[in-house]
């Protein structure tokens, strides 16, 4: 065998991605899957985008872009951001990248290494762990509670700060639970650490634009005792329905691009020119297809919500956020592992058991339901009576 790298090798593989591989083989075969594992919408791209994407596409430019992004792009982020959060915001604080995903491995790059505490929430997106670890400091998990409307407590939080925490990555709306941290929440959370200086926040706002009924949500860029240590993960994927493109951004403590940009020219060097142009179309153009993506996921939660809590054994709460539902499966008398196993090999549904995403999320599933309502339905007539027989 070859001599590796053992941070490489000890990286763990986002569950979605073997869960989306095993759906699609068993799809190829012949299967009647349902596919509520991935967390992608189902929908096409505003054709507005596509249309400039295109003409990019034939026209250039064709070449390097900046590291950090086309100017018009960051600029337009900028702007977008001051409109929507009414905190002034400057095009040389943002960074596009290649995913939202990156702005998180950049991150654990720049505040990692040996002897960093990082803090990330558990039950949480995957890669937050994973890129902790692979830079070589110590992923500190902090509770997500159900009581809490899968949000935290930020005392809780902030009683696992040390001398040695760089970074705190807080999700809101949250992957997996759907969870929107209430805005009591996160002033604690801002009004604690003032006392800690010396900690930075990547708020990981990513499903921002998915939020439902009287959801609390708020960004912790808006916080002015934060401004200059808040790092905002955003980007196109969930936003605009463009998860294969691409595309994401972080809006970084000025003093940190520089870093940021050394780190982009060793790896990646710059997104892909007609991603760009893409992104920029879909920021300065017509919103209307956000809102209709939003209100078809809204009536799509209703049913999976109240689909769920009629299951024996199942409790849902309403998420306020994302495309996620995150029932809690106890009372079906089956672990939430062997009930995802069976749920895809006797019943065709493929979905992601909540340890997946951390040990505090066992005894969950996870639900995407960026999948259309007739499939939704028939998913969980297929869980019904499978828990008829089994539960
Ligand atoms: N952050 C969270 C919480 C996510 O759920 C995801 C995607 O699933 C991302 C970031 C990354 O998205 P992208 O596909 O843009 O890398």
């Amino acid at each position: 065998g070859f001599a590796l790298n053992p941070r490489a090798v000890g990286i763990e593989e986002e569950g979605a991605f073997a869960v989306l591989d095993r759906a699609l083989a068993l799809k190829a075969a012949g299967r009647p899957i349902i596919n509520l594992g991935i967390g992608q919408p189902d929908f096409d791209p505003p054709g507005h985008v596509l249309e400039a994407a295109a003409k990019a596409a034939r026209e250039g430019p064709h070449g390097y872009t900046s590291p950090v992004g086309m100017p018009a792009l960051r600029e337009a982020v900028a702007a977008d951001l001051t409109g929507r959060f009414g905190v002034g915001v400057h095009a040389d604080e943002v960074v596009i990248v290649p995913g939202g995903k990156v702005t998180i491995f950049l991150a654990a790059m720049l505040f990692g290494g040996e002897g960093a505490e990082i803090l990330y929430p558990d039950p949480g997106f995957p890669p937050y762990r994973e890129a902790i670890a692979f830079s070589g400091a110590k992923a500190v998990p902090y509770p997500i509670r159900e009581d809490r409307d899968f949000g935290f407590d930020a005392e809780e939080v902030l009683s696992l700060v040390t001398p040695a925490t760089r970074l705190v990555i807080i999700n809101s709306p949250a992957n997996p639970t759907g969870g929107v941290v209430p805005r009591a929440e996160l002033d604690a959370l801002a009004a604690g650490l003032e006392a800690h200086p010396h900690v930075a926040v990547l708020s990981d706002e990513i499903y921002s634009h998915l939020v439902y009924d009287d959801a609390d949500f708020a960004s912790l860029l808006a916080y002015p005792s934060l401004r200059d240590r808040v790092i905002l993960l955003d980007g196109w994927s969930k936003t605009f329905a463009m998860t294969g493109w691409r595309l994401g951004y972080g809006v970084w403590p000025k003093a940190l691009v520089p870093q940021i940009r050394k780190i982009i020219t060793i790896t990646h060097s710059c997104v892909a020119n007609v991603a760009q142009i893409a992104g920029l179309a879909a920021v300065t153009g017509p919103r209307e297809p956000v809102e209709r993506f939003r209100r078809t996921f809204a009536e799509r939660r209703e049913a999976v919500v109240a689909g769920l809590n009629a299951l024996p054994g199942v409790t849902c709460r309403a998420p306020g956020g994302a495309f996620y539902a995150f029932p809690n499966v106890t009372g079906t008398g089956l672990s939430s592992a062997e009930l995802a196993e069976r749920l895809l090999e006797e019943a065709d549904i493929a979905l992601i058991p909540g340890e997946s995403f951390g040990a505090n999320g066992r005894g969950y599933l996870r639900l995407s339901y960026a999948a259309d309502m007739a499939q939704i339905e028939e998913a969980l007539a297929r869980m019904g009576e499978f828990l008829a027989v089994n539960g």
